[in-house]
């Protein structure tokens, strides 16, 4: 045992490779791709530190790609569910007992290793089985990772170093136990960080998990698996099990040591996960703690003050990148009418110009939506649109499934501002746009803040200083990341803590110390160096 306090070194964000033409990082992810693609892997579950292969193998297509097979999963069912919970509490104890600096050292390390030898791998995986282009890949699966995993070292270190008072003769400490059981992490497709993010927060902070990943992402999720292996993460801390949802939680929300959900995924899953658990309580030995980031409707709102160039860029980069499947993406924007004309030009202009394709083309800026159902879907609003004579499609519109799943960067014009694609999470490429009257802007603000049931993100562009400050008061409640002349993507870890209020969640900031609070139960302990030996008080006297 060493007596020395130690501190997790300092985090600083990950620096974005750029993988311009010529770069040494472009070519070896370019070959990692095509080693990738070029096999076939068969990809196990992990459970108490085993792999475990079953006989449903599941195909793993690229969604820019379908027709070709890079892997299998091996698909579980309700006995894995059961197997990964006897592994998290056999892992419980040593686990919790093994001292936070330990396991910090785990948890850089594994940094370090997607920093370092599996950059590649990781990125790699992440644009073949999410259809990524490498530039999101990059800020997704190596940076953002990264960061949430020394951050959260750090944010961990200062939650721990947060002790109370004492008074003379008194010591008063506050022990941060792990929760009282193990908690089931839920993941989503479209962020492997997220992936990433969800199991090793409530990990660092000394519990076991279940960890249940998005069937369209389990490729790049085996790869954190890796990672968190060769770093050195003991067994059972967390089991990634490949099976239904509803078979994983219906094994998961009867158990007595269910103690907590980190989810990360749509509204309607999320209200009934949670219902399920409040249906559940007598069931459990603690109250479980409910962490859910979920779904957005999020906004550009341009004030007439704006710069129409900035306003139309952030337009293209905040709905269209990654297909417009961020939480965060733009999807409906309130312009003034005095600056539609120009702002439609330079989307115009500049949406011409966009390529769509695999992200083998690293000139593509657009690719695939994830799978035939989001595709079908967002074909569903397209269409909707279509056929209505509240809005037009002035831009896009075309979906052709044949090869992958592409659907046309597309912009759609609402006369209505109540319109369906102005209220309704599509989670695609799908912007609409509502013109407004200038002279109406407290009304705009209104619609702004009403129209949709989400609070996730939003943007106010405006050079007005008066109308910044404004803006950014009466919307208060409508967006938990709130930008300035910027598009409402692209949230850093450390800089810019993320989530939203209302319909889109908990609001518990991934990838700050708020989150990892919630993964502790704090014990205080009272020490008294004065033990009264008499029960009378002085005033008794
Ligand atoms: P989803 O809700 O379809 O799935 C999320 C996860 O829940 C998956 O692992 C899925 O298998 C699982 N699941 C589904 N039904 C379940 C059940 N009955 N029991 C247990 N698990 C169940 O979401 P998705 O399509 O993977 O992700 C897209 C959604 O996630 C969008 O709505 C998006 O806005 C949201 N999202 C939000 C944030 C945020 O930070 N707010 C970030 C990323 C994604």
């Amino acid at each position: 045992m060493s007596n020395g306090i130690f501190t997790v070194p300092a985090p600083v964000n990950e620096p974005v490779l750029d993988y311009s033409v010529g770069s040494s990082e472009r070519e070896s992810v370019k070959l990692e791709f095509e080693k990738q693609k070029s096999e076939v892997s068969d990809i196990p579950m992990y459970i108490g530190g085993e792999e475990v292969f079953t006989e449903e193998k599941v195909s793993i297509n690229p969604p820019f790609e379908h027709a070709t097979i890079i892997g299998h999963y091996n698909k579980g069912n309700a006995s894995h569910a059961t197997k990964a919970i006897e592994a998290a509490t056999k892992a419980k104890k040593s686990w919790a007992n093994m001292s936070h600096t330990d396991r910090a050292a785990i948890f850089l390390r594994a940094a370090d290793l997607i920093s370092g030898p599996y950059r590649d791998k990781i990125n790699a995986a992440t644009m073949l089985c999410q259809s990524k282009n490498i530039y999101q890949a990059e800020i997704d699966s190596a940076c953002e990772l990264i960061d949430f995993l020394r951050f959260n070292c750090h944010f961990m270190e200062l939650i721990y170093a947060d002790q109370p008072l004492s008074s003379s003769e008194t010591w008063n400490r506050m022990d941060y136990r792990p929760l009282d059981g193990f908690v089931f992490a839920v993941t989503p497709f479209n962020f492997t960080a997220i992936a990433g993010n969800l199991p090793t927060a409530p990990a660092m902070m000394g519990n076991t998990v279940i960890w249940k990943p998005a069937d369209s992402q389990i490729y790049s999720a085996a790869v954190i698996m890796e990672v968190l292996i060769e770093a050195g993460l003991p067994k059972g801390v967390i089991n990634l099990v490949y099976a239904d949802g509803p078979e994983v939680g219906d094994i998961v929300f009867n158990h007595a040591d269910f103690a907590g959900l980190h989810f990360t995924g749509s509204t309607q899953v999320f209200k009934d996960l949670w219902k399920t658990i409040g249906s559940k309580l007598d069931v459990y030995k603690s109250y479980p703690r409910i962490v859910g980031e979920t779904g957005g409707k999020d906004f550009i709102l341009a004030h007439q003050s704006a710069d129409p160039k900035a306003v139309s860029t952030a337009m293209i980069r905040g709905a269209f990148e990654f297909q417009g499947q961020k939480c965060s993406a733009a999807s409906r924007a309130y312009i003034p009418a005095t600056l539609w004309d120009e702002i439609n030009k330079y989307l115009a202009e500049d949406l011409k110009t966009v390529k769509m394709g695999s992200p083998e083309d690293f000139s593509n800026f657009i690719n695939a939506v994830i799978d035939e159902r989001a595709f079908d879907k967002i074909e569903g609003y397209i269409e909707m649109v279509k056929s209505s004579t509240d809005a037009e499609i002035i831009f896009g519109g075309k979906c052709d499934k044949s090869i992958g799943y592409f659907i046309e960067p597309t912009v759609v014009l609402a006369k209505d501002p109540q319109f369906v694609t102005m209220k309704e999470e599509i989670f695609g490429p799908v912007l609409t746009v509502y013109i407004y009257d200038e002279k109406e802007y407290d009304k705009v603000l209104q619609l702004v803040d009403t129209t949709s049931s989400y609070a996730l993100t939003g943007a106010i562009f405006a050079k007005d200083r008066e109308v910044i400050s404004y803006t950014t008061r009466e919307l208060s409640q409508a967006a938990g990341n709130f930008y300035v002349n910027d598009k409402p993507t692209g949230a850093v870890v450390g800089q810019q803590p993320f989530g939203g209020g209302r319909a889109s969640g908990t609001n518990d900031k991934a990838g700050s110390m708020m989150n990892l609070l919630r993964w502790t139960s704090p014990r205080n302990i009272k020490e008294n160096f004065n033990s009264p030996i008499d029960y009378r008080y002085p005033f008794m006297g």
